[in-house]
C-alpha cells in the first residue's frame, strides 16, 4: 500500500463536506511521511453537525432495534474486512506497533459487533404494582444527540466504544476525534456510510479545542462523552453541568502495580513491560507505578531493566519493532522532562529515558525505569503517558496496598502474588475502578465495563452492558387494563 497524504473532510448528514486544510497529521516514525491534512472545524461546523443529527434522531430512535442492530454488525464486517488495512494506517499515524494497530482496529470491529446484540436486547424491567390491576415496566428510550469527544491513543477504539452503544440504543452522534490521529475517524464515517447509516446519524467534526468546546457549549447536545486528559475533562464537566446536559468522563491513571514477593519473578517482570512500555506506555491503564516489596525488589529491577535495553524501539511499522515512537514532539518531550524531574527529585534512573536517533526522524525515546522513588515525588503523583514507570519500593504487602491507594486516581490497578488471601484482599480494598490480579494493568475486555474512581472517571461507567445507562434515560410507564 502506498503511504498517500490523505485529505480529509468533516462528514455531515450524510456527506462529505469539502473544507480549507488548517493542519498535518505526521507519521511520529517518520516526519517526513505526512499523514493527512485536516481542517480545523469551528462553531459553524459543530452547529451544522449537530443539527444534522438533531434532525435524524426522531427516525433512528424509532427504527426498529433489528435495523439498528443490522447497520452495528455491517459496520462491525466492514472494520473487520479491512482490518489489515486500517491497522497499518493507525499505526502509521499514532506510532504503536502493526500488531497493535490491527489489534485495536480488531477490537473496534467486535465492540460494533457486540452491540449489535445489545440493541436487539430488551433494557427495560416489567414489575408488579403495588396497586392490585396496576401493571408497571419501565421502557430504556434513546436520550437524543450525543457529542463525542476522543484522544490520540486509541484513535479507533474509543471512537467505537463510545459510537457504537449510542447508536445502538437509538441516539444520533457527532464526534469529535483527537487532532493528531484525524484519519482513523475519517474510515469510521466512510465505513458507517457504506454500511448504509442515513443520514446525520453519525456526523464527525475534525478540530481541536475550539470545536470541543463548540460541542460541549451547544445547547441541542443532549449527552457529551469526553475521553482525555483530567483538566480538560473538568472543562467539560462544567460546560456540560451548566446547560444540565449528561456527561461522561474518562480521564487519566497513575496505576499502580503491586509486585510481592511471593510471586513468580518472570511473570511479574513481563506484567510490568506489557502494562507499562507496550503501546509506548501510551495508555490510561498504563502501570506507571511499581510496587514491590523488599525480598523480591532488587532482582525485579535489575531483571526489568535487562528486559528493557533488550526492547527494540523503532518504526511501528517495522516487523521486529516491540516498542514504537511516542505520538508527536510534545508528548516525547513531556515523557523525557519527567525523567528529568524524577532525578531531580533524587530517583535513580536505572535504564533509559533518552531521545534516540534511528534510521527515520521521529519521536523515539527508550524506556525509562526509575529506582529509589517514593509516592510523594511528581513522578508518582502526576499521569506521564509515555514509556516511564517508577519503583516505589516497600516493606510488605499491607505497605504496598497504602501506597497504591494513596493518590488522586483510580483508573486500574494490579497486583502479581501466589497468595489468594492477598489477592482477595486487593481486589476488595484497592481503590480503582478495575483490578488486575497477576495480569497487567493495561490490556481489558470489550463487553464488560470500563472505567475509574476519583479523578480518573465521573458519570456512569463505558463499555459493556453498562453502557446503556449512559446512553438511554428510563420512561416509568403505568397501566391499568
Ligand atoms: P486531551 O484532554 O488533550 O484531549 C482529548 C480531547 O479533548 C481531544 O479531542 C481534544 O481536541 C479535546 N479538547 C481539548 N480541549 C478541549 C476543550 N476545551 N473542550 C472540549 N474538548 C477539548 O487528551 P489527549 O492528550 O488527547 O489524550 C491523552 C489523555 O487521555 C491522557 O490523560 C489519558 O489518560 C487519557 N485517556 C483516558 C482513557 C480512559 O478511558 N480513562 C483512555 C485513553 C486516554
Amino acid at each position: 500500500m502506498s503511504d498517500t497524504t490523505q485529505t480529509l473532510q468533516h462528514f455531515i448528514g450524510g456527506r462529505w463536506v469539502p473544507a480549507e486544510p488548517a493542519s498535518r497529521s505526521e507519521n511520529p516514525s517518520d516526519l517526513t511521511d505526512i499523514v493527512a491534512e485536516v481542517p480545523d472545524g469551528g462553531a459553524s461546523d459543530v452547529d451544522d453537525a449537530v443539527r444534522s443529527a438533531r434532525l435524524a434522531f426522531p427516525a433512528w430512535s424509532q427504527a426498529t432495534p433489528e435495523a439498528r442492530s443490522d447497520l452495528l454488525d455491517r459496520i462491525g464486517d466492514l472494520i473487520l474486512q479491512r482490518r489489515q488495512e486500517l491497522g497499518r494506517l493507525l499505526s502509521r499515524e499514532e506510532g504503536k506497533t502493526l500488531p497493535e494497530g490491527i489489534g485495536e482496529t480488531v477490537r473496534a470491529g467486535r465492540i460494533f459487533k457486540y452491540f449489535a446484540g445489545e440493541a436487539l436486547r430488551r433494557h427495560g424491567q416489567a414489575l408488579d404494582s403495588v396497586r392490585s390491576g396496576v401493571d408497571v415496566h419501565t421502557r430504556r428510550e434513546a436520550v437524543g444527540v450525543c457529542g463525542l469527544i476522543t484522544p490520540w491513543n486509541f484513535p479507533i477504539a474509543i471512537p467505537a466504544w463510545k459510537a457504537a452503544p449510542a447508536l445502538a440504543f437509538g441516539n444520533t452522534v457527532v464526534l469529535k476525534p483527537a487532532p493528531q490521529t484525524p484519519t482513523m475517524a475519517a474510515a469510521l464515517a466512510d465505513i458507517v456510510q457504506e454500511a448504509g447509516a442515513p443520514a446525520g446519524v453519525f456526523n464527525l467534526v475534525f478540530g481541536g479545542a475550539a470545536a470541543g468546546a463548540a460541542l460541549c457549549g451547544h445547547q441541542e447536545v443532549d449527552a457529551l462523552s469526553f475521553t482525555g486528559s483530567q483538566a480538560v475533562g473538568a472543562q467539560v464537566a462544567l460546560a456540560a453541568h451548566r446547560r444540565q446536559a449528561r456527561v461522561q468522563l474518562e480521564m487519566g491513571g497513575k496505576n499502580a502495580l503491586v509486585v510481592l514477593d511471593d510471586a513468580d519473578l518472570d511473570r511479574s517482570v513481563q506484567l510490568a513491560l506489557d502494562g507499562a512500555y507496550f503501546a509506548t506506555g501510551q495508555r490510561c491503564t498504563a502501570s506507571s507505578r511499581l510496587i514491590v516489596t523488599a525480598g523480591v525488589h532488587n532482582a525485579f529491577v535489575d531483571r526489568l531493566a535487562e528486559r528493557l535495553r533488550a526492547l527494540r524501539v523503532g518504526h511501528a511499522l517495522s516487523e521486529d519493532t516491540q516498542m514504537g515512537p511516542a505520538v508527536s514532539h510534545e508528548q516525547m518531550q513531556r515523557a523525557l522532562r519527567y525523567v528529568e524531574i524524577a532525578r531531580e527529585e533524587g530517583g535513580r534512573v536505572v535504564c533509559g529515558g533518552e531521545a534516540l536517533s534511528l534510521d527515520t526522524a521521529g519521536h523515539f525515546l527508550s524506556p525509562a525505569l526509575i529506582a529509589g522513588t517514593r509516592n510523594t515525588m511528581r513522578i508518582n503523583r502526576e499521569e506521564v503517558f509515555g514509556p516511564v514507570a517508577s519503583v516505589i519500593q516497600v516493606a510488605d504487602y499491607d505497605e504496598a496496598l497504602a501506597v497504591a491507594n494513596d493518590g488522586e486516581f483510580g483508573l486500574s490497578a494490579g497486583i502479581a502474588t501466589s497468595s489468594l488471601k492477598h489477592a482477595a484482599h486487593f481486589e476488595r480494598h484497592v481503590k480503582a475502578g478495575m483490578v488486575m490480579v497477576n495480569l497487567p494493568t493495561a490490556g481489558v475486555d470489550y463487553h464488560v465495563p470500563f472505567g475509574g474512581t476519583r479523578k480518573s472517571s465521573y458519570g456512569p461507567r463505558e463499555q459493556g452492558f453498562a453502557a446503556v445507562e449512559f446512553y438511554t434515560q428510563t420512561k416509568t410507564v403505568y397501566t391499568q387494563g
